[in-house]
């Protein structure tokens, strides 16, 4: 089977937005062995959507739609289709409850344009929405498989996951199970994770590992392929342990996890409160802390003092510190820790002292960092780091180093 991802919307072919659902389906694709060979962007124009399905049909027998499934005049990818295939649209009954059940949920008036929404083609299976409105679609003519997805990525990846990805499987009628693990990393970087597994990326066949890099942080996916579950099992666990044996102390977690959803869980087992003084970070520490659930349980609150004067009205930093050693210190950033802790009356103490850039700060070079964590007990530990990167960047990998330090003070990492 051959795919092509046709993505519609004059949004995206304006620059608006970012293509990311024709990435997310190709890596969904290519978990399933379909090749893609095209990529293809259209406007909200009928006529040229009808071109460019007519060349995907010459080219690719499975050809997956996203976008234009809404309630407006813009919105007229089935519609589209439907002319293109001679196959009318209908009314799905079960499409149409859910989203009266929608509007009433919400207490919000539905307007009528909103019923185009539960028109499915007819013939399609549909793929329910549930997270949205509008309904994907299946629908097979002649040699070609159409698959129609909503826009928004919220909607269309959890509606793939779900019920694409499956239809797709029995379609190939593929009797091996594809299962995979993903091993998060952070302290080594890319370059040299993929150096210390090299062999295993280039000699593996089954399972695969495929490494991929941001913010920082590198993830390894494990993908076995086999006919029996205990054996995809073993694949990805002999794997795992041999990755674990090279590289295991930098793995900080599994899955859908995050460094601060790590610190989070493990501040919380050991019913550690925890508060912070943030200068370059800005909040963005408690800010991540806080959308986490069950951040109420252990953050005390925080200080988030930008100016000299601040740092020591606020956060009572000794006047001669800042004179002798300046704010991006370790004599700063331990004091910085060691005072919110006593302030707020928490078990740890989180500091963020540094320089984001692009100009420099009391003859510190962008990117020098100190990171303070006080813990009840121990003496206050300080990490100085020298980051690169824009400020952006600077400001978001501190907060990572952050959990990670703090996951080491916590005794969970090693090294
Ligand atoms: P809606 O009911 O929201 O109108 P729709 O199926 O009609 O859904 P569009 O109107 O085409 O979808 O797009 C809605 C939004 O979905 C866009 O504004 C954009 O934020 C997001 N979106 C659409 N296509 C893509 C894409 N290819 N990649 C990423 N995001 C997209």
């Amino acid at each position: 089977m051959n795919a092509e991802i046709i993505a519609v919307g004059s949004e995206l072919l304006l620059g608006q937005i970012n293509n990311t659902n024709a990435k997310f389906l190709s890596t969904q694709l290519a978990e399933l062995g379909i090749n893609v060979f095209f990529h293809t962007v259209v406007g909200d124009n009928s006529e040229r959507l009808k071109n460019v399905l007519e060349i995907a049909e010459s080219r690719s027998n499975l050809i997956i739609l996203t976008g234009g499934l809404g309630p407006t005049k813009d919105d007229l990818t089935k519609e589209t289709i439907s002319r293109h295939l001679d196959m009318p649209l209908v009314m799905d009954e079960e499409a149409l409850d859910s989203i009266v059940g929608y509007y009433k949920k919400r207490g919000r008036e539905m307007t009528e344009n909103n019923k185009k929404q539960a028109l499915v083609i007819e013939g399609s299976t549909v793929l329910p929405n549930e997270h949205g409105m509008a309904p994907g679609m299946m629908v097979e003519k002649g040699e070609s498989v159409y698959m129609l997805f909503p826009g928004p990525p919220k909607e269309m990846e959890p509606m793939f996951r779900k019920f694409g990805y499956k239809h797709l499987l029995d379609k190939l009628d593929i009797k091996e199970r594809i299962d995979s693990k993903v091993l998060r990393f952070f302290g080594i970087g890319e370059s040299l994770l993929e150096t210390k597994v090299d062999d295993l990326l280039v000699n593996q066949s089954n399972p695969t590992l495929a490494p991929l890099a941001a913010d920082g942080e590198v993830k390894l996916r494990i993908t076995a392929k086999d006919v029996s579950k205990e054996k995809t099992e073993r694949l990805i666990s002999d794997m795992e342990k041999e990755i674990r044996s090279r590289v295991g102390e930098f793995c900080y977690g599994e899955g859908e996890t995050s460094l601060m959803k790590e610190a989070v869980k493990e501040l919380s087992s050991k019913r550690y409160t925890i508060a912070a003084a943030e200068s370059l970070t800005g909040g963005m520490f408690q800010e991540e802390l806080t959308a986490i659930s069950g951040a109420g349980l252990i953050l005390k609150g925080g200080i988030v003092s930008y100016t000299n004067e601040a740092k020591m009205k606020l956060l009572k930093i000794k006047e001669e510190t800042i004179e002798k050693f300046g704010v991006v210190s370790e004599e700063c950033a331990a004091e910085m820790a060691e005072n919110i802790r006593e302030l707020t009356g928490s078990d740890v103490g989180m500091s963020f002292t540094g320089v984001a850039g692009p100009d420099t700060l009391e003859g510190q070079p962008v990117g020098t960092v100190y990171i303070g964590i006080s813990l009840k007990g121990k003496a206050t530990a300080v990490r100085k780091l020298n980051l690169s990167g824009s400020r952006a960047q600077i400001r978001i990998r501190t907060v990572k180093y952050g959990c990670h330090y703090l996951l080491q003070e916590l005794g969970l990492t090693n090294h």
